[in-house]
């Protein structure tokens, strides 16, 4: 269910977004090769107490041993600490639940993303522990481990840590993308049962993932996939829970005893870099109607699937039928690709309003339009209420929202 209007925290709620990656360690030594060298442990936590208002961040590097020290470090000088439920809290506010993101590769050479999480620390050094025999440089983010996402679950279940499978849609790393037609035929019926959730990805929502029937006992999460401070928070979940602990999350993500996540927010899927089919020859970004295998413009065969063809594909056109347990989701517009809004409207909108989720859910038309005039108060605005015009990515390159709202002109909607 795809609603506009946003709803505000509530009582025992909690925004969380469970994929941040770490750039590098705290002496400035690579961890995500690709990710902005201000991402360490320490700098996300603060971002999301200051800037963001992520209450529960997942960092999906923790089994870095690099990582692997900034932590150790943080606990010992007590900026850290371990939560005895499971996670860590950061100066008394924001909690960090350790993860680690691994690549698997199926028999058939597909390739696919896993992120496992850990309650404890402890935990967390046993994995990178067991996962150096199979990863050739653990200090890196998202390496191959050379085991089907079947022999990685036994292992992190082993520990007792729990097994998410990362973007599920994206072309080339993914479950769907790159691997299967069907969960059952990557992992055993008992597996499947202990998967407590799935990752979306950017160019996915609720509506297209429950057009598969096979998905519709997952909980879904809504996660950024961030490589950036700027980047945290595109994507994130509201969740419920008595305490923000990793044994509640666990409860949440279970759907037991009340805990659940109540709401995901994310990114008009045709925002994300995968939406639509894209050709390598001549760039071209299908537009025609679902599923597109092969370029409209020039005919070629050389694409990178769309992640909306790849899902129209495997649910070989079933309507979406969602669960009834299924909580609303909020496309939104996260700041970063509202148009206008550079590092310096950024910066008065955060000194005047605090938080990111302050600025997209709660300030008014006329509190933002004091701080940045009305032209970037009508964007946001339009923003919030899903109101923009979209013009789908894919083959890497993000979708871009067009300066025009449609009420503007109707005729620059592409779809
Ligand atoms: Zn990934
Ligand atoms: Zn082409």
């Amino acid at each position: 269910m795809v609603v506009k209007s946003i709803n505000i925290q509530q009582e025992n709620s909690f925004f969380m977004d469970l994929h941040v990656h770490i750039g590098s360690d705290q002496h400035g030594l690579p961890v995500k090769v690709t990710a902005s060298r201000e991402l360490t442990f320490a700098n996300i936590a603060r971002e999301c107490q200051t800037r963001k208002g992520i209450d529960i961040v997942g960092i999906v590097d923790c089994a870095s041993p690099r990582v692997i020290d900034d932590i150790g470090q943080l606990i010992q000088n007590g900026e850290m600490k371990e939560i005895h439920d499971g996670g860590l809290r950061y100066h008394d506010t924001v909690t960090v639940i350790l993860g680690s993101e691994i690549e698997t590769r199926e028999k058939s050479g597909g390739l696919s993303h896993q992120i496992a999480f850990f309650p404890y620390f402890v935990d967390i050094r046993e994995f990178s522990k067991r996962m150096n025999k199979f990863v050739t440089n653990l200090n890196l983010s998202s390496q191959n481990c050379g085991l089907t996402a079947q022999e990685f679950f036994h292992i992190v279940n082993g520990l007792g840590g729990i097994l998410i499978p990362a973007h599920v849609f994206t072309p080339y790393k993914s479950i769907f993308g790159n691997c299967v037609d069907r969960l059952k035929d990557m992992f055993t019926p008992s597996t499947i049962q202990k998967i407590p959730a799935i990752e979306l990805g950017l160019s996915a929502d609720t509506d297209l993932a429950d057009s598969l029937e096979e998905l519709s006992e997952f909980t879904f999460l809504t996660n950024s996939d961030a490589h950036s401070l700027g980047k945290i928070g595109r994507e994130y979940n509201l969740i419920q829970v008595e305490q923000p602990t990793y044994q509640e999350l666990l409860l949440a993500l279970k759907r037991e005893n009340g805990r659940k996540i109540i709401a995901n927010y994310g990114l008009d899927p045709k925002l994300g870099k995968y939406h639509r089919t894209h050709c390598e020859e001549c760039n071209h970004t299908a537009v025609g109607l679902p599923p597109v295998f092969q370029c409209e413009r020039c005919g070629s065969k050389k694409v990178t699937k769309g992640v909306l063809d790849r899902i129209v594909e495997i649910s070989q056109g079933r309507k979406t039928i969602s669960p009834l347990h299924r909580p609303p989701y909020y496309h939104q517009v996260a700041l970063s690709f509202v148009p206008g809004i550079g590092k310096k409207t950024l910066e008065k909108l955060f000194s005047y309003f605090g938080t990111e989720m302050n600025i997209l859910h709660k300030a008014s038309h006329q509190e933002i339009s004091k701080v940045v005039g009305f032209k970037i108060a009508d964007d946001i605005i339009a923003a919030r209420n899903g109101e923009l015009t979209l013009i789908a990515g894919g083959g890497g390159r993000y979708g871009k929202v067009s300066a025009k709202s449609p009420k503007e002109d109707a005729s620059d909607c592409l779809f």
